[in-house]
């Protein structure tokens, strides 16, 4: 179903389309397909509710934004099952997902309370300057599939938060999660057409936020290529644009650190969710006189890891989205290989009993990776883990900075002047020093170079839904 301006909705042509499950090629819900007719009632219900809803105050839209938050918590189990279902991530990993969606409701339905203006000391005696932070206006807001519920708040809280209304279209894989979304924003009673949900097809949908001169601000987040598109698109109305791309995390390993710990985070960034995160690592760097020693303890806490339908207990993988996505993975395994890597374990699809009709692929760990192949400049966006060697501080600044990517990076040192001296010269928007899982909804989440534009989380991630206003008042005194 179509949510536009509070009411549920059949797509307007009457399509729809399926969603299946990774794990076992089951279809697990069918949607309205939403198209160009659609997605123009929602901007114009988004239009119709933007005047009421920026005039409320901080602490009206609190309370709209907090009673969804908990509806979410108290379906939490429902809908982490639902997750796993439409995308395949294992059940726990999937309720970890829900926490920090409600941690952003949570966050932005206080943050907007501090949207502060300022006042400037003016250059005459008889004039004032005031800045006031109004809304931006209408949202439109695109979603990926691989975290398909807080991917959707981490726009959605801060948005509504500021004072805008918005309409989003979800990823065509996960829409049954989008609708759990709507669905609490509905039951919290935000008023119509404040928070729209058009799902379909992106070239319709997007395509008609892209060209309304009603939308002010796109916020995406997804592949760069997808990215880089839509801001040529936001050029002709010159649109706000906050962008989440793709990354092609380092994960620095130095010969002090503790390597226990850096194989469990290693692991943790690279294999959850399968691999398929943009803060993933894509390329490991151990220093050469502890290579083999860090290798032999990575290889034995893989044995850990559990395949498979990540609705069963003990599933730690679950399968990869699609058929596309085996292939990639498969693709950078078999050059890295041809151009002389070897593999440690996995690499290759799983296909046997169980893995029969999912997509499943083996976690796979490459030892002696070089920079000619393809997974050292490529976002693999799967759970292969090549291992690279490197002698010097210098040298592996230079290597981890070499990609046009600049989202998250990694590095494990006990050094404390090292933490610092290499964080500072990481062209990355994020570094987890000592740290696999950085992401908080009170920190600034988002990357430089081609990793896109903007910050979602924290008191950052508002700014992109405001407009700054300058008052001046010439007075008779
Ligand atoms: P994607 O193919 O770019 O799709 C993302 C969204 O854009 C989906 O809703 C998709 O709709 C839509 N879309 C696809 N093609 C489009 C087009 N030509 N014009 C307009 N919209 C279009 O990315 P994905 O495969 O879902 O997600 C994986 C990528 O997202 C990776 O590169 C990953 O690194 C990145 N990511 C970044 C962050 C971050 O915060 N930086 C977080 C998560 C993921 P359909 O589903 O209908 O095609």
């Amino acid at each position: 179903m179509l949510y536009i301006n509070g009411e549920w909705r059949e797509a307007s042509s009457g399509k729809t389309f399926d969603v299946t499950n990774p794990a076992t090629g089951e279809v697990v819900g069918t949607v309205a397909n939403g198209g160009t007719t659609d997605t123009q009632a929602a901007i114009d219900a988004a239009k119709a509710a933007f005047g009421t809803w920026s005039r409320l105050t901080a602490k009206e839209r609190y309370a709209y934004l907090k009673k969804t938050a908990d509806i979410l918590r108290g379906r939490t189990e429902k809908i982490a099952q639902q997750i796993t279902r439409e995308m395949g991530k294992p059940v726990a990993e999937a309720r970890g997902e829900i926490g920090l969606a409600i941690d952003y409701l949570d966050w932005y339905a206080e943050e907007g309370k501090r949207i502060y203006g300022d006042t400037i000391p003016s250059a005459s005696p008889n004039k004032r300057i005031l800045v006031l932070r109004q809304p931006v206006g209408v949202v439109g807001a695109i979603t990926p599939w691989n975290f398909p519920i807080a991917m959707i708040t981490r726009k959605l809280a801060p948005a509504l938060a500021a004072g805008c209304t918005i309409l989003l279209k979800a990823a065509s894989s996960t829409p049954l999660s989008a609708i759990e979304v709507f669905k609490a924003l509905h039951e919290a009673e935000v008023p119509k057409g404040v928070a729209n949900l058009v799902n379909g097809a992106a070239s319709e949908v997007v395509g008609a936020m892209m060209a309304s001169p009603i939308v002010r601000k796109i916020t995406f987040t997804g592949s760069t290529e997808v990215g880089k598109e839509l801001v040529r698109q936001s050029a002709d109305t010159m649109k706000k644009v906050s962008m989440e791309l793709g990354g092609h995390a380092p994960f620095l390993v130095f010969d002090d650190a503790d390597l226990e710990k850096a194989a469990e985070g290693a692991i943790a960034s690279k294999f959850r969710n399968a691999g398929q995160t943009c803060v993933c690592t894509n390329r490991i760097y151990v220093q050469k006189s502890v290579a083999e020693r860090f290798a032999s303890i990575l290889a034995e806490k893989m044995k850990k890891l559990v395949v498979g339908n990540g609705l069963e207990a003990g599933v730690t993988i679950g399968p990869m989205i699609d058929a596309d996505a085996l292939e990639k993975a498969q693709e950078h395994i078999d050059d890295a290989v041809e151009k002389g890597a070897s593999i440690l374990c996995g690499g290759s699809r799983l296909t046997e009993g169980a893995f029969a009709n999912g997509y499943f692929f083996a976690p796979t760990v490459l030892i002696g990776a070089t920079h000619d192949m393809k997974i050292s400049y490529e976002e693999t966006f799967g759970p292969v883990a090549p291992i690279f060697t490197f002698n010097t501080e210098e040298e592996v600044i230079q290597r981890a900075n070499d990609t046009v990517y600049g989202l998250a990076s990694y590095l494990f040192t006990k050094d404390g002047s090292r933490m610092f001296r290499v964080a500072e010269q990481l062209e990355y928007g994020i570094v987890g020093i000592n740290d696999a899982l950085p992401t908080v909804a009170q920190a600034p989440f988002g990357g430089v170079k081609e990793s896109g534009v903007g910050r979602e989380g924290g008191k950052y991630g508002i700014e992109d839904y405001l407009d700054y206003k300058f008052l001046s008042l010439q007075l008779e005194l």
